[in-house]
């Protein structure tokens, strides 16, 4: 079964203490689509500028990814700069030039409209509910979110949020959108706004699920060298989504399975600037990964 991802596709400037990389592939559908791809067919819905690289869009087709619903157009593509701090858990943006991202709506090919996993990655709240609009029927909706969303636009993603049958977000932004410092009544008052599920990203920390069968505590692969953890999140549902989307059996059988695989992909793509690493995994190097985690986490 397909996954459709709709989301930012962007060129990444990234600074951290060590490197500088200018005009990396990027873009929070970017890093969920490549994701993905390691374990089910993907449907990538986006918006570029006639100055994308084509070796980008090589990168996507090697990876083979439906690119029918990625929109070129004249102009610029989306341009976001962020630089980390010496711990590298701190980000601060630089630069968002959002070029043709400005005026982007999302119009689904027919061929993407009955797609029956959807993963709304980061862009604003309106879009990702419009493409919501778009689907017939879909078995299981997840969004992802930034904080930018919840200072700006905050009505809109209230109400994206209810439409949703998991919502992920991370815990400084579940913090601001509860105002509870406690993970567990974080996810106990998200519910509360409609999903389902809930997930909490905690970055090096893992990650916390809530749902019907009550929490999971999803660990993150233990790394000693973070190269540039841009697109973990993104890597990380992008991930979960695409096991997911091939798992025989419920959501509810597969979601925490589904998660080990999410922290594993993300893993390795803190391993390497934007996509570097990511785009030359092996689905035998995401296997060896999944069963490291499981043997650390077993008792
Ligand atoms: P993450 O590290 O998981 O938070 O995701 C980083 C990705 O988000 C980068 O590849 C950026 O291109 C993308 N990004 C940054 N700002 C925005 C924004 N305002 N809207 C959509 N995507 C963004």
């Amino acid at each position: 079964m397909s996954v459709l991802i709709v989301g930012s596709t962007a060129l990444d400037s990234i600074k951290t203490p060590k490197a500088e990389n200018p005009r990396l592939l990027g873009g929070s559908a970017s890093h969920a689509a490549v994701a993905a791809s390691f374990f089910s067919p993907v449907k990538l819905v986006g918006v570029v500028g006639n100055d994308f690289p084509k070796p980008y869009i090589q990168l996507y087709k090697r990876r083979k990814i439906d690119l029918e619903g990625l929109q070129i157009l004249p102009g610029k593509t989306f341009h976001w700069s962020g630089e980390y701090e010496i711990n590298m858990n701190n980000r601060r943006t630089l630069l968002t030039e959002l070029g043709v991202f400005e005026t982007f709506t999302p119009t689904l090919p027919n061929s993407h409209q009955s797609a029956p996993f959807v993963l709304l990655a980061n862009i604003a709240p309106s879009l990702q509910s419009h493409v919501l609009s778009q689907m017939q029927r879909p078995r299981f909706v997840v969004a992802d979110t930034m904080d930018l969303w919840l200072n700006i636009a905050l009505p809109d993603l209230l109400r994206l949020i209810k439409r949703l049958d998991c919502f992920v977000l991370n815990d400084s932004e579940a913090h601001q959108l509860t105002q509870t410092d406690n993970v567990f009544a974080a996810l106990k008052q998200i519910h509360k706004l409609g999903p389902k599920y809930v997930i909490i990203k905690k970055g090096s920390h893992g990650s916390i699920l809530s749902g019907p069968r009550g929490f999971f505590i999803c660990p993150a692969y233990p790394l000693h060298n973070v190269v540039d953890p841009t697109g973990a999140g993104d890597s990380f549902v992008g991930a979960m989504i695409g096991c997911l989307a091939v798992a025989k059996g419920s959501v509810e059988d597969n979601i925490r399975r589904a998660m080990v695989y999410g922290a594993v992909v993300a893993s390795f793509c803190c391993e390497g600037f934007g996509l570097q690493r990511t785009a030359r995994l092996t689905r035998g190097q995401i296997e060896k990964r999944a069963k490291e985690l499981q043997k650390l986490t077993r008792f």
